[in-house]
């Protein structure tokens, strides 16, 4: 363990306290183990926003019953290459996961397939439902929405109109390519971790009401515990949209494909308050069915070579294809244990202590 404000766990160690945390909370063995696999897997891609730090909210939320264990996708249509599911509120990690599968077994079948899917509980990092399509050698683009979480002022604007609204396409060279991010200036979970003592914001991450542009997690959460949840509905400002009017336009489009097309709903405006789902609109494609996949990746192989060879911006700088920076950090911390920020390992623990769930010292 630990530099001041560090603590660093073995990666087994977590894994196995946050399925235990999920069991005793009413998750059965397995659910427990691919909810705690894949936040475990959200800390080591370096994508802390996603990882563990998330255990004290989808405890309280599925305390709530805004998140429901054991469910499964239900398939409301069914045309074959394309499908709608519902994911009944079930854990996203379930649930996104079945829907991904099925999109892949229909990929395989007819080349390609679309996948719509609707009221996922918070399904974490994007780019793991990529990789799962990538694994079996397909391309995939996920557009996604957060149906009744508004935290992200549109370009030109103050007032929170989408939700973070992420997108990740995952290419399969080798090693594979997979672009993974939220459409907002920052994912909500960075403003969590900096919340919690972790990575400070760019100044210009966040929004107050009157314009001004702002750094400081309060303008989110408003006044909060040094441990414990924090509440978007106590703060008065937004997150940015990235990227100006671009980043601003493709996060109102994940809201039109993901939250709109799937039936599952839009960032807002608010209808059943403190409940979220995540819609997800999902297309595979099977480089095998078109035929030329052999010279695809070549093409692609060589392209990801020559981008990389670019002369760096600054001196000892490099060039990293999407998708880099997570195999790197992942490589690393499997061997070295998983830093955690020690409010955030604070926070797992008390959550643990009142599930009645052993914390390994
Ligand atoms: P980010 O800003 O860290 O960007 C990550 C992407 O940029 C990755 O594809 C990464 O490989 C690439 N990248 C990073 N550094 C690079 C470099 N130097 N050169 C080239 N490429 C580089 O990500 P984010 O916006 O903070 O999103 C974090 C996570 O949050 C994502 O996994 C996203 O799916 C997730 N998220 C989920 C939800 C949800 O509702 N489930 C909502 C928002 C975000």
């Amino acid at each position: 363990m630990d530099k001041q404000d560090t603590v660093l766990i073995g990666a087994e160690t977590l894994e196995n306290l946050v399925r235990d945390i999920f069991v005793a909370n009413g998750c059965d063995a397995a659910e427990g183990w691919r909810i705690s696999h894949h936040l475990l897997g959200a800390n080591l891609a370096g994508h802390d926003s996603h990882g563990v730090a998330r255990v004290p909210r989808y405890v309280e939320w599925q305390s709530a019953g805004h998140v429901l264990a054991g469910q499964n996708c239900d398939v409301v249509m069914d045309g074959g290459a394309f499908a709608l599911l519902d994911g009944k509120w079930g854990f996203g990690q379930t649930v996104a996961p079945e829907a991904t599968a099925f999109g892949i077994a229909r990929a395989k079948q007819h080349g390609v397939a679309v996948v719509a899917l609707k009221n996922a509980g918070h399904i974490g990092r994007t780019g793991a439902y990529a990789e799962q399509a990538l694994a079996e050698g397909l391309i995939s683009i996920h557009f996604v929405n957060v149906a009744g979480s508004v935290l992200v002022a549109p370009f030109g604007g103050t007032e929170r109109r989408f939700s973070t609204a992420p997108i990740a396409i995952g290419v399969p060279t080798n090693p594979p390519v997979v672009l993974d991010f939220a459409t907002s200036l920052v994912a909500e979970g960075k403003v969590l971790v900096a919340s919690n003592g972790g990575k400070k914001l760019p100044k210009d991450a966040l929004i107050e009401p009157d314009g001004q542009l702002s750094g400081d997690p309060h303008t989110l959460y408003g006044e909060y515990d040094r441990v414990g949840p924090r509440s978007v509905d106590k703060g008065q400002g937004a997150i940015r949209a990235f990227g100006e009017h671009k980043g601003s336009g493709l996060a109102f489009m994940c809201e039109l494909l993901a939250g709109a097309f799937t039936g599952g709903g839009t960032s807002g405006p608010i209808t059943a308050r403190g409940r979220i789902a995540n819609g997800m609109l999902s297309i595979y494609i099977s480089p095998s069915h078109f035929g030329t996949e052999a010279e695809f990746i070549k093409t692609a192989e060589d392209y990801v070579a020559w981008v990389k060879s670019c002369r760096p911006a600054e001196e000892g700088g490099e060039v990293l294809a999407p998708g880099e920076t997570e195999a790197r950090r992942r490589a690393k911390l499997l061997a070295e244990g998983v830093p955690l920020q020690r409010d955030t390992w604070d926070s797992i623990v008390a959550t643990a202590r009142k599930l009645g769930v052993t914390v390994p010292n």
